[in-house]
């Protein structure tokens, strides 16, 4: 299987309650490795941005407002098959259905405050890695 890269976000609920070491440890324990990361404060016209394709969803502004409302940790992860596998340790949407051991089911509060980001094809991970790091090379 090839290696890949995908981007993720711990997002600001978990920021605020200092758990970002939690989830890296989460992250790690499946053998996905955290290649680049940085604290960012997203304003909100960056989330708009970054969630645009959901924009005539019911929800678009609390979903801005929250991801610009404190700081995120915007992160590159490697791996195995590291888009889906990622997907797999987020867990579902909403943590009260995600599965036992998953980042969600662990720490996040609801379907809004859901903890974590991750790409969800290796297309959007290229993208979003580009836009928030300008590319990270794959070191083995
Ligand atoms: P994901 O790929 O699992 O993150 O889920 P989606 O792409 O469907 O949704 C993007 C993000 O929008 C989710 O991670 C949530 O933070 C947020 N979201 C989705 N559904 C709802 C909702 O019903 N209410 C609120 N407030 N946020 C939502």
């Amino acid at each position: 299987m090839a290696i890949e890269q995908t981007f993720s976000i711990i997002k600001p609920d978990a920021t605020r309650r200092n758990i970002t070491g939690k989830i890296n440890a989460i992250i790690e324990a499946t053998g996905l490795r955290i290649v680049a990361q940085k604290r960012i404060h997203m304003t909100l016209a960056q989330a708009q941005q970054f969630y645009a394709v959901h924009r005539e969803r019911p929800f678009f502004g609390e979903l801005t407002e929250f991801m610009a409302s404190a700081p995120v940790v915007v992160q590159v992860l490697q791996g195995e098959n590291a888009v889906a596998k990622y997907r797999e340790v987020m867990g579902a949407t909403n943590p009260a259905n995600a599965a036992p051991g998953t980042i969600r089911k662990e720490c996040a509060l609801s379907v809004g405050e859901n903890s974590v980001h991750g790409s969800d094809s290796l297309d959007n991970a290229k993208i979003e890695i580009a836009h928030f790091f300008g590319g990270i090379e794959i070191v083995g």
